[in-house]
């Protein structure tokens, strides 16, 4: 019989062997006794055999492979487990005689049977969604095995299966017959074709070599790492081992990865490429190759499966793939293999192909001999980009009024590869398109259109179309023109004319003028994010046809960030892995460059929204009249003392105007301290006040402070965290328990000779992720402290203003009136201004210390913030808004709380709110590294959320408070969605 030959339509049904004689096999043969359990295979016989001894796998063989294919797999075993890689293979396990494999009869039949190592772990399909770091984890497994099999030679490697991606078109050709459904088989065969007219030309320069090639999600073994995050652990089943093109792994991963995503196919591939090229460098070639020989593998699979299944209707491993492989092949086929190409290209640092590098330098040549198409002079350049500066406040929302402002600054010219604010829609998952790839010619509808250059009309479209320029196609879109396919024209002819708008659009009507690399080219006008780097490349920037330049700068935020590492001292962190560039905000939203919308969730120094046009007036106007400091007499500084003292309870009275939250607690210190006469100070675990010297001292936030129990000073004294959630009392009576370690700290004091100067506190646990304090605690503690001849002084730097919903100040939640009130980050709404409130006796005590002065403490354009920022808290009613936008949010959270064990607690009030995610809800075990890469995903997903409390494990939710319900929900939802899907 001839072995194995798929050309002939030979698919392969499993052997017949039952459990039993699986573990007589196991037992007699190998010498292993253990409980049977039988695996999947698509063509062979697999049984996990659970002994005494550890863990094996049987594997029956398909009597249609030849035996010199199952020496060479168990030498490729043997060969990956001699070094020493950083994942597990299976190992063959040798009979008590020495054999790697026995030859079993079965009804007349000869089967080869062999026993390898069990390897742990789930399939990597499991695991749902697959991120970012398990992709590139799982590139560079594929990399490893390769570099590792690169010396590795077999003659049972030569072998005709029909997984051999050099043979993938005979074998389409030869199996597509038993695709039922004509509309795949069609598929199926396209793919094909299109696979091998890319890869003929490259088939030469592809390096070949032993390779696994079938490493797929169901092949790669996983294991959630600290994160919680699925990883690749280990890699089985070898037979489909065959000598075929060095990147066939990636190609295999990338099919069965898309399954996962298929409309994210490119990304999954991007990334997939990113960890094999890290260790093992991808040629040109190969670079090329990758795609194809992914829609071959697609189109391979999508029929065998087929195939597979008609012939066993009973394997029920065969039967689940039925029906992937056309999802796969149709997430595949959204994406042009150019741009598929080009975005391999750059995400790996290649910059564009010589295609394109080609197609630049043509258009060039041609340039000169380029007529205008409007008759009119090009306008200005138009920044419609994150950065403008045309709609100074807004941001380009309502499609009306950026019409309106663009249509204003006349013939314009909108730029070449801008990512455009124009086109963000805040609260979306998947961003949608926004990069610009062409130029636009602002200019009334109407107005005639000229030829650039001589070219063969290829597509006449709705408002569209695209001229053969000898090899090159230009795309010209927003025009009406009566021009059909075949027409030819001559530079300067008339194309038509410039195509009104319609009124969602918000661009008034212009020509958008695209260079494609190809005429056949089917390029959007506009490009998603994460494939604008592809686009790029194969839409060149079509300014050598105006003789001018007219491309934007290129924001690069990984250069931008290397740069930043470069200049700035690492421990000033930044969010995020790979953190976007935000240029701008707007309310509760942030946009990247490339013109994405984040909802902003951590923000609260930014309380009424980000760019608010009423500080923003406000500054600019104190900047252009005057801005000193505060030894100069001016209005502002009056009326914003004025202004806080009207806010706060009867008797604080004075007002000290300084920079920032860390100098408004230094100064606080010493102002107690300065009166009591006394030095030593209480402070509560796990908080953050500053970074002041002073401050520092009294923080013991392990992230902020991790060295804060070892560099204590004799003064400071730390009491237990009133954390009902987590400490040690959380009953009803914590406030009281808690309340006990300030009694201790104090008896502490006295019995050291020395006096409390006072105590530190935030009203509400702001850095343990909006903790609540347990009922009556401070109460009970500003009395203590008060009886022993101290202080209390309010942090309201996060709390404070309004933020709470129900309260203006985090203090009026506990019932108490503190001596010292410091306010920050919300007071300027991001400008620099924060403020000591307290009485005139203790403020006229500190007098003794000599006078107190901060330059810029109270300048009059950060005063004049500050005064912008009480009138619109008011006008806008921002507190009421926190309070029932608040309300609503926490409980969509504790919605969550039922439905997702991870979520132990929600916590905080109005939009200080705290999600607390614990490993285990008995436990308590902070989930740290979870949240960390849960907030990664979030920005995924268009969601900025950040980490806090010691364990890092409470999602802070402190978003702006003009949030609306939309916004709120959103969020939520998007927290659900990654809950649900995984991070
Ligand atoms: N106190 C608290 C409670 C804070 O959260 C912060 C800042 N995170 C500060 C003080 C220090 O404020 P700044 O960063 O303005 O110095």
């Amino acid at each position: 019989m001839k072995p194995e030959n798929p050309f002939e339509g030979l698919a392969l049904r499993c052997p017949e062997f039952t459990p039993d004689e699986a573990g007589r096999i196991a037992r007699e043969l190998f010498g292993i006794d253990g409980t049977v359990k039988e695996l999947g295979s698509n063509q062979d016989r697999n049984y996990r055999i659970d002994s005494a001894e550890g863990r094996f796998v049987l594997k029956i063989a398909n009597p249609g492979w030849e035996r010199v294919a199952l020496e060479a797999q168990n030498a490729a075993m043997l060969h990956l487990a001699s070094r020493n890689l950083p994942f597990d293979v299976p190992v063959p396990r040798a009979a008590p005689g020495g054999e790697l494999i026995i030859a079993v009869e079965r009804d007349g039949a000869r089967y080869d049977a062999r026993l390898v190592s069990y390897v742990e772990g789930e399939p990597l399909q499991a695991a749902g969604h697959c991120s970012a770091a398990a992709l590139r984890a799982v590139g560079r497994l594929a990399s490893e095995t390769v570099r590792a099999l690169a010396d590795f030679s077999h003659a049972g490697l030569e072998r005709t299966i029909q997984w051999d991606l050099k043979q993938a078109g005979e074998v389409v050709a030869a199996l597509a017959h038993v695709v039922t459904d004509l509309d795949h088989r069609t598929q199926a065969v396209r793919m094909m074709a299109q696979a091998e007219a890319l890869l003929e030309p490259l088939r030469a320069e592809l390096p070949v070599q032993a390779v696994h090639s079938d490493c797929t999600d169901y092949n790669v073994m996983a294991a959630p790492d600290r994160a919680g995050r699925a990883m690749p652990t280990g890699l089985i089943d070898f037979g489909d081992l065959v000598s075929s093109y060095r990147i066939s792994d990636i190609a295999t991963a990338v099919q069965s990865l898309v399954l996962n995503d298929p409309t994210h196919a490119l990304e999954i591939a991007t990334e997939i490429a990113r960890g094999f090229d890290g260790a093992t460098k991808l040629t040109d070639a190969e670079l090329a190759a990758l795609w194809p020989l992914v829609l071959a593998r697609a189109a391979v699979c999508a029929i065998c499966e087929e195939q597979q299944a008609v012939l066993e209707p009973e394997n029920v491993y065969a039967q689940t793939f039925l029906g992937d492989g056309w999802l796969i092949a149709d997430g595949l086929e959204a994406i042009p293999p150019e741009l598929a190409h080009e975005a391999l290209r750059a995400a790996l640092g290649r910059g564009p192909s010589a295609a394109s590098r080609a197609a630049a330098a043509c258009l060039a040549d041609l340039a000169p001999r380029a007529v205008l198409p409007l008759a009119a002079p090009l306008g200005e350049l138009l920044d419609l980009s994150s950065r403008s500066e045309l709609l100074q406040d807004g941001c380009w929302l309502d499609p009306t009024e950026a019409r309106a402002a663009i249509a204003a600054a006349g013939t314009a010219v909108g730029r070449f590869g801008e990512g455009r604010l124009v086109h963000a829609v805040p609260n979306r998952r998947e961003p949608p398109p926004s990069v610009h790839l062409g130029i636009d010619l602002f200019a009334a509808a109407g107005s005639p259109i000229a030829a650039p250059l001589a070219g063969t009309v290829v597509v006449s479209g709705t408002r569209e179309l695209v001229l053969d320029l000898g090899g090159l196609g230009l795309r010209l879109a927003g025009i009406a023109s009566p021009l059909v396919v075949g027409s030819t024209v001559a530079a300067g002819d008339a194309l038509g004319t410039v195509a009104s708008t319609s009124p969602e659009d918000p661009l008034p009507a212009h020509l958008h003028l695209q260079v494609l690399a190809d005429p056949a080219l089917a390029a959007p006008g506009l490009a998603v994010p994460a494939h604008a780097a592809g686009w790029r490349a194969l839409c060149p920037d079509p300014s050598p046809l105006l003789g001018r330049e007219c491309a934007a700068p290129l924001d690069d935020p990984a250069r931008l960030a290397a740069r930043r590492d470069a200049v700035v001292a690492s421990v000033q962190e930044h969010y995020f892995s790979e953190p976007p560039e935000i240029e701008r905000g707007w309310r509760h939203h942030l946009y990247d460059t490339d013109g994405r919308a984040y909802l902003d969730g951590v923000n609260n120094v930014a309380i009424l929204g980000h760019s608010h046009p009423g500080v923003a007036a406000a500054v600019a106007r104190q900047l252009r009249l005057l801005n000193t400091n505060s030894r100069f007499h001016y209005d502002a500084l009056v009326q914003l003392s004025e202004r806080l003292v009207a806010r706060t309870p009867a008797g604080l009275d004075t007002v000290f105007l300084v920079g920032s939250g860390s100098e408004a607690n230094d100064l606080a210190l010493r102002l107690v301290r300065c009166f009591t006469g006394c030095r030593d100070v209480i402070t509560i675990q796990s908080a953050y006040h500053g970074w002041t010297a002073a401050t520092d001292e009294v923080s013991t936030a392990l992230y902020d402070n991790p060295l804060s129990a070892e560099k204590r000073p004799p003064w400071v004294h730390p009491v237990e965290s009133p954390n009902a959630y987590r400490g040690e009392h959380r009953g009803s009576d914590a406030g009281q328990r808690y309340a006990a370690d300030v009694d201790r700290a104090l008896a502490e004091i006295r019995a050291a000779g020395n006096g409390v100067a006072g105590l530190i506190a935030e009203a509400l646990y702001g850095n343990a992720g909006g903790v609540p304090l347990p009922a009556g605690y401070l109460e009970l503690v500003y009395a203590a402290v008060r009886a022993d001849g101290g202080l209390c002084i309010a942090d309201e730097v996060q709390v404070g203003y309004g933020r709470l919903g129900e309260f203006f100040w985090g203090f009026e939640q506990q019932g108490v009136v503190p001596d010292v009130i410091t306010i920050a980050k919300a007071t300027g709404n991001g400008f620099p201004v924060g403020a000591v409130i307290t009485t005139r006796a203790i403020a006229e005590r500190f007098a003794r210390e000599g006078s107190f002065f901060s330059s810029t403490g109270g300048s009059p354009a950060s005063c004049a913030a500050a005064l912008a920022v009480l009138d619109a808290l008011e006008r806008e009613g921002l507190q009421e808004n926190a309070r029932r936008v608040g309300a609503h949010l926490r409980r969509r959270l504790e919605e969550l709380c039922e439905r997702h064990p991870i979520c132990g607690a929600v916590h905080g009030m109005g939009l200080y709110l705290g999600l607390e995610l614990v490993r285990d809800r008995t436990t308590l075990e902070p989930a740290g590294d979870e949240t960390y890469a849960i907030c990664e995903r979030l920005r995924e997903l268009g969601v900025i959320m950040q980490p806090t409390s010691d364990g890092m494990n409470v999602l802070k939710i402190k978003p702006p408070l003009c949030l609306d319900v939309s916004s709120a929900d959103f969020l939520a939802d998007t927290i659900d969605h990654v809950l649900s899907t995984g991070w």
